[in-house]
């Protein structure tokens, strides 16, 4: 088991992250952020790195795909940095975690956004490895997560956050089932907490689509602990079921449409039905938060969510869900979709 020795959350929290490294006992390290991050935050960063006399270098990531992670990989090889510093939302952590990955080097999270569990979990998502899916990578050593910054992201950001935290619903209802089904190991802690994350979320829809600060924090700590529940299960079961896997063959029939935590949430409405479960509930939650809950809503048509849902077994054939033992046919997906109103 790998989990983050070190989680800091608050406002203003950047200030302290010079003090933050060194306490990991490292000396020398490489941030790696998008342009936008370091014009709004790069000062601050800076300023407090140095008054830790701390060697940095930062380098700025476009893409998450395997291009970017070989250039950027190459110049750390070169510079001898000591830990990795992933500083963003979705793309530029899950580059610095697959470089820290590649050079076994620790890795640091700075999250700007909370609109998904990568922040704190071993898992990355980068596009031009043959897996359609996340990938086991590096869990970081620390996460240092400032509210104020997070605060400021696009309300859209935070409700996608919501969406990949609801999805732990249906995502724990697989896990069971693959359980009972096929004998897989369940884990009870992991499973709970990943619940359990999705639990206070939902019972908190409402202020979280109210727009506040405590909401924020609120979102940031339920990411940490579903991250922390796949570090504990040392995969992404608890996190991640049938619903992951639709938003993964939307990835795939559509791809850079919606964000990810959008795509799961509107896949745990269907997915939760076909469980038997309280779908309504999730809807309306979803709803709440400001996270959509139809296709319209993140420009998908009708045909793409049935085609969706057909494909999704098959694109991690090792994962048992609810759709490998119920298997849909295109008018079964389109009563799916259609009765949950999704499309
Ligand atoms: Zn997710």
């Amino acid at each position: 088991m790998e989990l983050p020795r070190k989680i800091l959350i608050g406002d203003g929290v950047i200030r302290d992250l010079g003090n933050f490294v060194t306490d990991l006992g490292v000396k020398n390290v490489a941030i790696v952020s998008g342009a936008v991050v370091k014009a709004r935050v790069g000062d601050q960063c800076h300023e407090s790195l140095a008054n830790s006399e701390l060697k940095n270098v930062w380098f700025l990531t476009t893409a998450a795909n395997m291009e970017t992670v070989d250039v950027i990989q190459n110049e750390i090889l070169k510079n001898g940095s000591e830990v990795i510093i992933g500083f963003g939302g979705g793309k530029s952590v899950d580059v610095a975690k697959t470089i820290a990955y590649n050079l076994n080097r620790p890795f640091i999270s700075v999250p700007t956004s909370a609109s998904h569990d990568g922040i704190s979990s071993p898992f990355s998502s980068i596009k031009g490895h043959n897996k359609p899916h996340s990938i086991k990578t590096k869990t970081p050593i620390g996460v240092l997560a400032d509210t104020r910054i997070i605060a400021g992201a696009p309300r859209r950001l935070l409700a996608s956050g919501c969406g990949d935290l609801i999805a732990k619903v249906t995502a724990v209802k697989d896990w069971e089932l693959a359980r009972d089904k096929k004998g897989e190991y369940f884990g009870k802690y992991s499973s709970n907490l990943a619940s359990m994350s999705a639990k206070i979320v939902m019972a908190e829809s409402k202020s979280i689509g109210e727009d506040n600060d405590t909401s924020v924090r609120t979102v940031v700590e339920a990411l940490i602990s579903s991250g922390v529940a796949a570090c504990i299960a040392g995969s992404s079961r608890p996190c991640s079921g049938a619903e992951h896997l639709f938003s993964h063959a939307l990835d795939f029939i559509s791809p850079n449409q919606a964000l990810h935590g959008e795509k799961c949430g509107i896949g745990a409405i269907m997915i939760a039905k076909l469980h038997d479960i309280e779908w309504e509930y999730i809807a309306s939650t979803l709803k709440d938060t400001g996270a959509p809950i139809t296709a319209k809503e993140i420009g998908i048509d009708a045909d793409t969510v049935v085609k969706a849902l057909i494909i999704a077994s098959t694109l991690r054939p090792e994962r048992y869900t609810i759709l490998n033992k119920i298997s849909l046919m295109e008018q079964d997906a389109l009563e799916l979709a259609k009765s949950t109103g999704v499309i």
